[in-house]
């Protein structure tokens, strides 16, 4: 799909030229879709066909997928045939582009990237740094007009924020990526995928943040699997289709989340407001964060309200309710 369509759509969503997010409702027309964006089948190193994937996702209350096999592009035209006659489910043609770095000193990058809607199968570009490489790789995904996020970077202690920051032309890369061995958390001296995220708005960078499954066993579960429906994306359109999905998705109209549902998110400028959709007993703890990863606020009302200075760079907030689950909203820009 090309980037003159998305524009096309646009007009149907809820990001105005000054970044501020118009509030979700009823009466605005707008809803909100999960979906995961990356997951694999039999067509690389997934357990599963591609029809008992879209067939998990659908059973368990998502709206949309994306198939993204490593180097390869699944045609999710029979199974979107499939789904029309039944309840609104969508298919997204998708690929995990994947590409590596090996440095004269040995050292391993898995430079990973998925393109969701490409015109075309990618192949990995190769290059002769991480970021030479990365770049390499999202400029022939840009031109086959897909949009890109940048996966895992602590897969392998693939990326510092240096080299995210030096790559340019995406905004999204994985915050939390739920494959067992992606070290989300960092750890002996390197930075978690929060703090790597913070360091490139801090920067003035615009980049968002994605959950996801990375899912590829849906025959055995446990901790050691790739399992399907631990990290997902809650994307905010006004319809249920791949162009509104990936246009809302590039503008950020999205949150991220690990089990925490949240009713609204709304910046007018003056404030970030988030509510959160209670369950049973939960309490939520909203930490609102801005330049340099600084915590600016810690909120426990329900919505939670930080109001702007005007020096905060930007503003994101984390909501962690009393299990531990997650919610990761985007970040909005101060003055
Ligand atoms: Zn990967
Ligand atoms: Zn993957």
């Amino acid at each position: 799909m090309k980037r003159l369509l998305l524009a096309a759509a646009l007009s149907y969503c809820t990001l105005s030229a000054s970044g501020m997010l118009r509030a979700y409702g009823e009466e605005s027309g707008l809803r909100w879709y999960k979906g995961n964006t990356h997951t694999h089948t039999v067509n690389s190193d997934g357990d599963s066909s591609p029809d008992v994937v879209a067939r998990w996702y659908k059973e368990h209350g998502y709206n949309f997928l994306v198939v993204t096999d490593h180097n390869f592009v699944t045609d999710v035209q029979g199974l979107n045939a499939v789904f029309a006659a039944e309840d609104r489910f969508l298919v997204l043609s998708g690929e995990e582009v994947t590409d590596s770095y090996e440095g004269p000193e040995g050292g391993y990058a898995a430079i990973h990237l998925n393109a969701i809607e490409p015109d075309h199968v990618i192949p990995p570009a190769g290059g002769a740094s991480v970021v030479e490489t990365t770049q390499a790789d999202v400029d022939a995904m840009n031109a086959a007009g897909a949009l890109v996020h940048l996966n895992h970077p602590n897969f392998h202690w693939s990326y510092s924020a240096g080299q995210m920051a030096a790559v340019k032309n995406y905004h999204l890369f994985e915050v939390a990526n739920f494959h067992p061995a992606v070290n989300n958390a960092g750890g002996g001296g390197y930075p978690c995928t929060e703090a790597l995220w913070d360091s490139l708005l801090t920067r003035g960078i615009r980049m968002y943040g994605v959950a996801s499954d990375d899912a590829h066993h849906f025959k055995e579960s446990g901790p050691e699997y790739a399992n399907p429906g631990r990290g997902w994306v809650m994307v905010r359109c006004a319809a249920l289709t791949a162009e509104e999905i990936v246009s809302a998705l590039d503008r950020g109209d999205f949150y991220s989340s690990s089990g925490v549902v949240l009713e609204e998110i709304r910046f007018d400028g003056k404030s970030l407001t988030v509510r959160m959709k209670e369950e049973r007993n939960l309490k939520y703890t909203v930490s609102f964060i801005g330049k340099g990863g600084k915590t600016l606020a810690v909120a426990y009302d329900n919505p939670a309200v930080y109001v702007v200075k005007g020096d905060e760079g930007y503003v994101r907030a984390r909501v962690v309710d009393s299990n531990g689950r997650t919610a990761w909203v985007q970040p909005v820009w101060t003055k």
